[in-house]
């Protein structure tokens, strides 16, 4: 203990009150408490900023997938049936990657899918060579490029035939 503190101890256990120990605690409780604030208002910003980011990525991310319920008028985007129950429709990013995810979602990216569609053993995570020309309709349709993956994919395809 400091001697500051050892001084303060002190005068709180000689004090004939309860409010005379709270004049004696009050000032190094206000100095401390000032410290603590100066030490969160140094690091506010960061944490602003960062809250932001996170803010913008779940409002994007809702408003794309908004976006898709409203394009797909119900129907999975990739076999044009309706949802069924054990079989509902889900958000499927066609750029997939974690890492890369985020930077390239926008609507042209991602549609509407079965989960078996999406995630299936048959589903385009799966097997995305069977889904080329789905994605390549889907993608003229709404006058979307190809998907980078699925242009790559198709390009792969032609060089095998
Ligand atoms: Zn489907």
């Amino acid at each position: 203990m400091s001697r500051e503190m050892e001084r303060l101890a002190r005068r709180v256990r000689e004090a004939k009150t309860l409010e005379e120990a709270r004049r004696v605690v009050a000032p190094v409780l206000a100095r401390a408490v000032s410290a603590a604030r100066r030490k969160a208002a140094k690091t506010k910003p960061r944490r602003d900023a960062e809250a932001r980011k996170r803010d913008r990525a779940w409002e994007e991310g809702t408003k794309l997938r908004e976006l898709a319920i409203g394009r797909c008028e119900g129907l999975c985007e990739l076999c044009g049936l309706p949802p069924l129950p054990l079989n509902p429709l889900q958000l499927a990013h066609l750029d997939g990657g974690s890492g890369k995810r985020r930077p390239r979602q926008w609507i042209g990216n991602v549609l509407m899918a079965h989960l078996l569609c999406h995630q299936g053993s048959l589903g385009i995570d799966t097997r995305p060579t069977m889904w080329i020309g789905a994605v390549g309709l889907w993608a003229a349709r709404h006058g979307y490029p190809m998907p980078a993956r699925f242009q790559k994919l198709e390009a792969l395809r032609k060089v095998n035939e």
